[in-house]
Order: structure tokens, then C-alpha cells, then sequence
């Protein structure tokens, strides 16, 4: 099965309310869709989000990447040597994680319909459930309340708030919602928001009340390794590192120095399925479990995680995969069934999911 063509189409959805956190705003949709031919007619997709604030990556640079990785995949054989295919991708550009996630992802729905399996029986998982928090977008405290409410009412039992604009308004924001809703988890998320004190005596005042609040994620900037100690060190409630985390070098690093309870992987961060997998065994090694997360990314690359998710569920417990509950709409051909926070992987062969 050699790769013939390598083409990209536009993906673009309407979100049901603008996605808010302290670091953007973004009112829709705009993926890439990567499809991966090959000569035996065989078709695998792939999908990424141009991220900018996180992976550096704008629409313009992941064409161009895409364009750099195709060259080195052209003609190459994917029976003989997945393994060896996989490094090619990693191999022929530096960074531009985004972008090897598509290709990666395109290339493990071949593989896996090749072999007339699932993609994620393919990676020797099982779990086909999955149960995601949803995003309460950074707001003032009573528009951010009405928003959990309409949460709450469409059947998640765990939000993800965004947070950083102050430290007051952002206590009152949790104070507000989990005084509302107390019977639901809180995972707070200040996308680098705050400074070390800040997020010592922020949670600190949060952890008095005795609120339902699961995690802290990434309150500080990527690099701030020794921040992050301290203040796991200082508060209670477990601290998840995200943006501080792209590869399985920085993993160990955190993982080493113990600086966070909790890892947040993400496949537009990794540059893809396998090296997510790498992060996740790492992980497994040191008892620490992980969240897997997502970019503003469209069906396609939500349920690309979700198959990751079910090939290391012993690691892989918090899923925060909502990205797909939060578009209006879409024309692609899926069999995944979303009901409330839940949602089910299909059987068919590969994602599941294509244009
Ligand atoms: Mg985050």
C-alpha cells in the first residue's frame, strides 16, 4: 500500500458561543483536512487547528509543513514499515507539531483500515466510552454562570473554567458557579494567566471554601518548571501542566522533578498518535495519570484523541474533548455517537469519522 497523493481541504464550522480563554478568542472553526491516498484506492484523513498562541503554528505555516512532510512520504510503502514511515514525518521538519499531527493521524486511519480493524483496536485499547468536561469560556462571573447552567442542563457533570483576567474576579467566578452547581467537578484552567503567589494564594482562598474543584491546570507560563513545584508543593488541589508540556523531554522533565500531579496531553502539542502514546508510557512508568486535551479542532482530530484515549486508559483518565460539542453543525460522515457528555467510538474500520 504505497502513498500516492497527499491534499488538503478547508475545514470550517460555526461554533454555538465564541471559545474565550485568557489568551484568545475565537468566534469559529477553521481546520485543515488532510487526505492521504494510496495506490490500492485506500483513503486516510487527518485534521489540525492553526493555534498560534500555543504551537506557533498560523493556516499558512501548516500548508507549507504539510507541503515539507509530503515530499518525504510520496512512493513510500506503509505494510512494510509503519514504524519507519512514522519517523519520516518527525524527521523531515523540526517543530510544527500541528501539522505531523494531521499527517500522523491520516496515516494511522490507513493502517488501521488496512488492517479491518478500529483504529483504536489497532492500538490495542478497548474502552469505546468516554465521558468529557465541556468549556465554560472566560467571562464576567454571571455570564459564566449562565453558561454552566446550560451545561449542567445538557448533561456534563464537569466543566472546565477558563480563568486569568484578576485574581478576585477569578475567585469569584469558582465561588459562583460551585456554590451553584456544587455537585459538579471543576476543573480550573488560567491558560498562564497568573504568577506563582497569585496561584498559591488564589488556591489557597479556593481551597478554604471547600469547593467541588477537581484540578488546577497550567496557572503559570510554559517554562516555569520550579514555579510549578512551588506551587504544587503549597496547595492541595492536584496540578495539571499543560502548555509546559509538548514532548516526552519535557514530560520527563516535569515527571523527574515532580512538578505537576497530572499531564495534559494533547495531539496537536505531541505531533501526533504516536508520540502521544510515548508521553502517556512515560507517565505510566511514574504512576502519574493524564488528561488528554484538544486544540478548536474538528471531528476528525477529536476522535483521533479518543482512540489514543482507549489505547492507554489506564493512564489516560480525564478526557476533555468537547470541541465537538461546541460546533453547530457538520457535513462529515461519522459513526460516533455524542449523547450529553458522553461519547462512544463506533466500530468501522479506522477514525470513524471522514469528509
Ligand atoms: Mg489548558
Amino acid at each position: 500500500m504505497k502513498i500516492k497523493s497527499i491534499t488538503t481541504l478547508p475545514f470550517k464550522a460555526s461554533l454555538k458561543t465564541p471559545f474565550i480563554t485568557s489568551l484568545r478568542r475565537v468566534d469559529s472553526l477553521e481546520d485543515i483536512i488532510v487526505c492521504i491516498e494510496c495506490d490500492n484506492g485506500l483513503k486516510g484523513y487527518g485534521e489540525c487547528a492553526p493555534t498560534v498562541a500555543i504551537t506557533g503554528e498560523s493556516e499558512a505555516s501548516i500548508f507549507s509543513s504539510i507541503g515539507v512532510i509530503s515530499n518525504a512520504l510520496i512512493g513510500k510503502d506503509l505494510d512494510k514499515n509503519f514504524s519507519g514511515i512514522i519517523q519520516i514525518v518527525h524527521d523531515s521538519i523540526q517543530g510544527n507539531t500541528s501539522a505531523k499531527s494531521a499527517i500522523e493521524i491520516a496515516l494511522y486511519d490507513l493502517i488501521s483500515k488496512q488492517n479491518k480493524m478500529p483504529l483504536f483496536v489497532y492500538l490495542g485499547g478497548f474502552k469505546k466510552e468516554f465521558e468529557t468536561d465541556v468549556t465554560i469560556s472566560l467571562k464576567d462571573s454571571s455570564a459564566m454562570l449562565q453558561d454552566a447552567l446550560k451545561a449542567h442542563k445538557e448533561g456534563f457533570h464537569t466543566l472546565k473554567i477558563k480563568l486569568g483576567s484578576s485574581p478576585k474576579e477569578d475567585i469569584q467566578r469558582v465561588i459562583t458557579i460551585a456554590n451553584a452547581l456544587p455537585h459538579l467537578k471543576l476543573r480550573l484552567d488560567a491558560n498562564q494567566a497568573w504568577s506563582t503567589q497569585e496561584s498559591i494564594n488564589i488556591m489557597q482562598e479556593l481551597e478554604m471554601q471547600k469547593l467541588n474543584i477537581e484540578l488546577l491546570e497550567q496557572p503559570i507560563k510554559a517554562n516555569d518548571i520550579k514555579g510549578l513545584k512551588k506551587i504544587k508543593d503549597a496547595i492541595q488541589t492536584p496540578l495539571l501542566a499543560d502548555e509546559a508540556v509538548f514532548d516526552i523531554r519535557q514530560a520527563q522533565t516535569i515527571l523527574q522533578s515532580n512538578s505537576a500531579d497530572l499531564i495534559n496531553i494533547k495531539l496537536a502539542k505531541s505531533g501526533g498518535i504516536s508520540k502521544a502514546l510515548e508521553i502517556a508510557s512515560e507517565c505510566r512508568k511514574y504512576g502519574v495519570k493524564c488528561m488528554i486535551g484538544c486544540m478548536l479542532e474538528g471531528p476528525i482530530a477529536i476522535t483521533a484523541a479518543l482512540h489514543v484515549a482507549s489505547a492507554a486508559a489506564d493512564v489516560i483518565q480525564y478526557i476533555d474533548l468537547d470541541a465537538m460539542h461546541l460546533i453547530e453543525s457538520n457535513s462529515l460522515k461519522s459513526d460516533i455517537v455524542l449523547d450529553g457528555a458522553k461519547i462512544t467510538l463506533g466500530t468501522s474500520f479506522g477514525l470513524g469519522v471522514e469528509p
